[in-house]
C-alpha cells in the first residue's frame, strides 16, 4: 500500500511518517522512520528513504495528486514528470462511482471498471498509456469503437482523469 508520492524523486514507495521521540516498540519500516529524541519547532513529518526529502504532509498529498497528471505546465519547483494524463486505481474506483457508470445498467452488470481499464483489463493497453494532451487521450479511448464501452462512460473518464 502507497503511502504517497515523495515530492523529491517522485518515487511512490519510499514515504514513510517519521515518529519523533522514543517509540517503545519496534514501528513498521514499511510505514515509518525514528526521527530522534529531539522536540523542536517545524519538524518535518514525512521522509523519504530514497532521496531523505523531509517534509509536511500536505507536501506529500500534493505530489500524490500532481502524480496523476504529470506535468501540467504549472510551475513546481523540484517536480519533473514525464507522463501527463494516464488511468489510475482511483480514476476507475470515482468511474463506478459516478452516475453515469450506475445508469448503465445491462453494462454495470457485466463488467467492472478494473475489468475493462484495469492493468488486467480487457483494454489494459489503455491503463499502460499516458498522454500529453487531452486530444491524444480521447483519440487512442476512442480506437475500435472505444472497445464497445458507451460513449458516455468514455466521456467520464475522460472528465475524472482531467479532473
Ligand atoms: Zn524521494
Amino acid at each position: 500500500m502507497s503511502s504517497g508520492t515523495c515530492p523529491g524523486c517522485l518515487s511512490d514507495v519510499s514515504i514513510r511518517t517519521i515518529l519523533w521521540g522514543l517509540p517503545t516498540e519496534q514501528p513498521d519500516p514499511d510505514v515509518y522512520v525514528t526521527g530522534g529524541c529531539c522536540i523542536e519547532e517545524d519538524m518535518p513529518e514525512m521522509q523519504c528513504i530514497t532521496c531523505d526529502w523531509q517534509g509536511s504532509l500536505a507536501e506529500v498529498e500534493h505530489a500524490t495528486r500532481m502524480r496523476r497528471f504529470i506535468w501540467t505546465g504549472e510551475d513546481l519547483p523540484g517536480m519533473i514528470f514525464h507522463k501527463k494524463f494516464r488511468i489510475t486505481h482511483e480514476v476507475l474506483t470515482a468511474l463506478e462511482a459516478s452516475q453515469v457508470w450506475q445508469s448503465t445498467v445491462s453494462f454495470k452488470s457485466m463488467f467492472t471498471a478494473e475489468s475493462i481499464f484495469g492493468p488486467e483489463g480487457k483494454l489494459r493497453w489503455l491503463w499502460n498509456s499516458s498522454w500529453d494532451t487531452e486530444d491524444a487521450m480521447r483519440s487512442d479511448l476512442y480506437t475500435n469503437m472505444g472497445g464497445g464501452v458507451p460513449v458516455e462512460i468514455l466521456e467520464e473518464l475522460i472528465r475524472l482523469i482531467i479532473d
